[in-house]
């Protein structure tokens, strides 16, 4: 536990950092707190940045993560547009690029992840985008009106929402996946086929299978993809969703234990005691699973910010969540809780076609380890306690639509 008088530096402004100043304050912290962040703005919510966001149906208030004055009326010193350059940790210090360095007793590192680049031919002309911040959000978001050709490089959820919501606003969009299936790294074959179908039936081209051999330009602006399967897109704009990797980069420097991501403990400790880290740069024990994991999602960074906040102000640390995340495409949420790992069993609850449904994914003893539900509330909420639980489900009454999911409970 932290005495009153220590200095608390949190490094990443983003929806980790952001969160973990505020559960500080309120679980008693009364030191003083610095956030130290890249961005010019203070931290807001990046889902929206492919969704609402991009089809402007949210204001800038409503995407940043606190009202304006909460840093402020919680003497929460923002350094923002301030980008830390390295950590000493013998004299506990903090580099920054404006040449400042600044003195900590805890250090939060809330680093964040960036866009996956791709190092192809072409990749640096005009209209080639990424999607990460909002200021890459406004970028893409002047190039998708009414009739604009947008190619999306990578069948990932970023891809697929930002299809969506170009979709809606009146672009052509053709989305470009080098794997036989869209969403193949992070979905199951049957959501899979359902987003396929979908997309599609909303006028989105889907090329599977295909590489992507080099982006063709016409006066340094972005005029095609040529693609490994002898097709030419023409398009006006592309954005590359291919993935994310940790911004782990200070952590490696000054020597902290890293896999994929910034090693921490189950109270999001690193291998510095004076060092925490939070949110998407993090490898992280996954306590259900006996696994460490790399998790890209808005829960996890809430889960971790909590988890750091508790150890640091002395309470019990929090109770172990379930990972979840969702996404938003068209009039379809589809939420997903626990992790496919050591599954050999598929079990489909309801059905694709009527756009709602779920498909539930269990370990050889029958215990539910993961559900993707689809416009199916109760199936998630239900199966995420389920997945808790750990208690073995008959497997013919998690198919059968006539047994609620509240009786399987
Ligand atoms: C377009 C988009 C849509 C998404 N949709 C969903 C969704 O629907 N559901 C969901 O659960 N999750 C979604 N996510 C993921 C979610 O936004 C992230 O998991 C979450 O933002 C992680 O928070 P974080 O604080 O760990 O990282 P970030 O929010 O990335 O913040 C990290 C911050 O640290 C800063 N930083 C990095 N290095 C330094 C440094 N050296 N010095 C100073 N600052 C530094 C970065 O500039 C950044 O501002 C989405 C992400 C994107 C990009």
């Amino acid at each position: 536990m932290g005495q009153e008088t220590d200095r608390i530096v949190v490094v990443g402004a983003g929806h980790a950092g952001g969160s973990v100043v505020a559960f500080l304050r309120q679980y008693g912290w009364s030191g003083p707190i610095t956030l130290v962040g890249a961005e010019p703005i203070p931290p807001y919510h990046r889902p929206p940045l492919s969704k609402a966001w991009l089809k402007g149906e949210a204001d800038a208030a409503s995407l940043a993560l606190r009202p304006e004055n909460f840093y402020a009326d919680n003497a929460i010193e923002l350094r923002l547009g301030t980008v830390a350059t390295a950590i000493d940790r013998a004299t506990h210090t903090l580099s920054l690029n404006c040449g400042e360095s600044l003195a900590y007793d805890h250090l939060i590192l809330a680093l964040g992840a960036r866009a996956r680049k791709l190092p192809l031919p072409g990749a640096d002309l005009v209209g080639v985008m990424e999607l990460r911040t909002a200021a890459d959000a406004d970028r893409l978001k002047a190039a998708i009106g009414e009739g604009r050709r947008l190619a999306i490089i990578g069948g990932g959820y970023i891809g697929l929402e930002a299809a969506a919501s170009a979709q809606a606003l009146g672009a052509e969009v053709t989305i470009i996946e080098r794997e036989p299936r869209l969403l193949a790294r992070v979905a199951s074959p049957p959501l899979s086929t359902f987003f396929q179908d979908f997309h599609r039936s909303k006028g989105v081209a889907i090329e599977l299978d295909a590489g992507v051999e080099a982006l063709e330009g016409q006066g340094g602006q972005i005029a095609a993809i040529r693609l490994s399967n002898g097709k030419t897109i023409q398009c006006d704009a592309v954005l590359i969703g291919v993935g994310a990797v940790a911004n782990d980069e200070l952590a490696r420097a000054c020597g902290l234990s890293c896999g994929n991501g910034i090693e921490v403990d189950a109270a999001s400790r690193t291998s510095d005691p004076a060092i925490y880290a939070i949110g998407d740069c993090t490898f992280r024990p996954l306590e259900p699973y006996s696994r460490n994991v790399r998790l890209e999602s808005v829960p996890n960074a809430i889960e971790q910010s909590k988890q750091a906040a508790a150890s640091l102000c002395g309470r019990p640390p929090p109770a172990p969540e379930i990972p979840w995340f969702w996404s938003d495409q068209y009039n379809i949420r589809l939420q997903i809780a626990g992790m496919p790992f050591d599954v050999t069993e598929t079990i489909l609850r309801g059905d694709p076609a009527t756009g709602s449904f779920a498909v539930f994914h269990l370990a050889p003893d029958a215990t539910v380890r993961s559900v993707e539900a689809v416009n199916a509330p109760p199936e998630f909420m239900a199966g995420k306690l389920l997945i808790a639980k750990r208690k073995p489900v008959p497997r013919e009454r998690l198919a059968d639509m006539a047994v609620s999911m509240k009786d399987l409970l």
